[in-house]
């Protein structure tokens, strides 16, 4: 540092001695080397001169009268505003200098008189050239030390984040799963390496150690159902799938729900056994089925009920309606059943409807075409997409094989077996029209075969 620096650095020297040439000679010679020089006459006035503002380097004189210079050193040094400057002892030549004493007390160096002028400029320069290094070092330790105290924050932050993470993933009755894409020189991924499963991915799966490991490798099943694929186009589309599927693979076999999410350039599978509830779920679509069934079959006659008779007859009302194609109905009464009844009893009379009714679901053209039993004795035939004329072979047909049966009715005035009126009736549905008009038509039909003498068919 020269002169000018020096000065425009504002290095302030205190120099304390109780003799004013010793005074005015160096604040002569530190002033003139850029310094900025404070002096004091004893060890009070410089200990209050230095504490109210602290020098960057006090020159201290040894010997003074009421306190020398090893006591104001001691008392600077005590004192944390001052205790750090540099002190150098100025001697006499006349005195013995204690050196021991002087370094003991805090000193940095000592000058003795009378002053080569190279000298001292040359000692408090190098005092301050050192100050300076040890302010450097002290600022960078400082630095170092927020740096430490900074890392260690963060290392406790994290420290508590990953074990929550783990407290978390080690607790969840779900099983979850990080999975990292592995791909090929062509960027297309081609398995997953596992990243992370917690333990009850590892209790659902049956494996004890997949981390790092290859996903295919441990569950090749993967691929037979297309999950892998499923896998892979979260990854690359960023949806998530959620659904439910049965996997009986890999030495694992029962219903799974999965939600698949994107995670990084992998995803994050959970998933959790439904096997138990899938089962209750089934079995209650199974009852539900039977009830349903249950409400639309005929007890006695084990085919359609009136009810589902009505619901599916409007049903194909609409649909054709749309289509534009014909519907055709026959309506089939016992002839002379009552007699039937009166004869051979009502359990007979039970047998004989259930007789007839299974010739009649034999006897149904399509697969569309449903019979029913519409009442009593008297039973109901949807045929969809089916014209009049083709409705009234079918009904032909019906009556030929009822014959065929020959059911006992020796009380029958038409036959000496058990015989059927049908009626037969068609129509393209239309606004105009309803399904209890088609009804109604078959109705009018079947009154004219039994009028007309029975086990016959008239047409509407
Ligand atoms: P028609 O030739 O004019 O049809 O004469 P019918 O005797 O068949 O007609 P009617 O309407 O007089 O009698 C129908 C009989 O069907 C009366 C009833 O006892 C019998 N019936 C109705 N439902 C059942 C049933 O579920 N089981 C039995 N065994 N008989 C039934
Ligand atoms: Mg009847
Ligand atoms: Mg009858």
């Amino acid at each position: 540092m020269d002169r000018h620096q020096r000065h425009e650095a504002q290095i302030e020297i205190l120099v304390v001695d109780d003799t004013s040439t010793n005074l005015s000679v160096l604040t002569q010679l530190l002033s003139k080397e850029g310094y900025k020089v404070r002096v004091a006459r004893n060890g009070e006035f410089a200990l209050r001169s230095a504490f109210s503002s602290p020098p960057n380097l006090i020159l201290l004189d040894i010997l003074m009268p009421e306190m020398n210079g090893y006591q104001v050193c001691e008392r600077l040094k005590l004192n944390p505003i001052t205790q750090d400057i540099p002190i150098i002892f100025l001697s006499a030549s006349d005195e013995i200098l204690d050196k021991v004493t002087a370094f003991g007390v805090g000193g940095v160096d000592y000058i003795t008189k009378p002053f080569e002028s190279i000298e001292v400029l040359a000692r408090i320069e190098n005092q301050l050239r050192l100050r300076s290094l040890q302010q450097q070092l002290q600022s960078q330790n400082e630095h170092l030390y927020a740096e430490i105290e900074k890392r260690k924050a963060i290392e406790a932050s994290l420290a508590q984040s990953r074990s929550l993470l783990s407290g978390i993933l080690n607790s969840s009755l779900d099983a979850i799963a990080a999975l990292e894409a592995r791909r090929n020189e062509q960027q297309k991924i081609i398995d997953f390496r596992c990243l992370l499963l917690n333990p009850m991915a590892y209790q659902l799966l049956g494996k004890s150690q997949l981390q790092g490991k290859s996903l295919l490798r441990a569950l090749p099943g993967l691929k037979l159902d297309g999950l892998l694929d499923e896998f892979i186009s979260v990854v690359e589309t960023s949806q998530a799938i959620q659904k439910e599927i049965y996997y009986a693979h890999d030495g694992i076999e029962g219903w799974f729900e999965i939600l698949l999410v994107k995670l990084g350039d992998g995803l994050t599978v959970t998933f959790r056994d439904i096997s138990k509830r899938k089962q209750i779920e089934l079995a209650l679509e199974q009852a539900n089925l039977e009830l349903s069934n249950q409400a639309n079959v005929d007890g006695l006659t084990q085919i359609a009920n009136r009810r589902y008779f009505d619901q599916y007859l409007a049903e194909q009302w609409q649909q054709l309606k749309v289509e534009q194609q014909p519907l055709a109905l026959i309506l089939a009464d016992v002839d002379y059943f009552k007699l039937y009844n009166d004869n051979y009893g009502h359990q007979a009379g039970d047998r004989c409807l259930i007789k007839v009714a299974q010739t009649l679901s034999q006897q149904l053209p399509t697969a569309e075409s449903l019979a029913a039993r519409y009442g009593g004795e008297e039973f109901g035939i949807i045929l969809p997409q089916t014209s009049l004329e083709q409705a009234r072979q079918v009904a032909e047909t019906i009556r030929q094989v009822i014959h065929q049966l020959k059911l006992d009715h020796a009380y029958s005035q038409v036959s000496s077996s058990v015989t059927l009126s049908l009626g037969v009736s068609a129509v393209i549905p239309g606004d105009s029209q309803s399904p209890e008009q088609l009804i109604a038509q078959a109705d009018r039909a079947l009154y004219q075969a039994k009028e007309k003498g029975r086990d016959r068919l008239e047409c509407d």
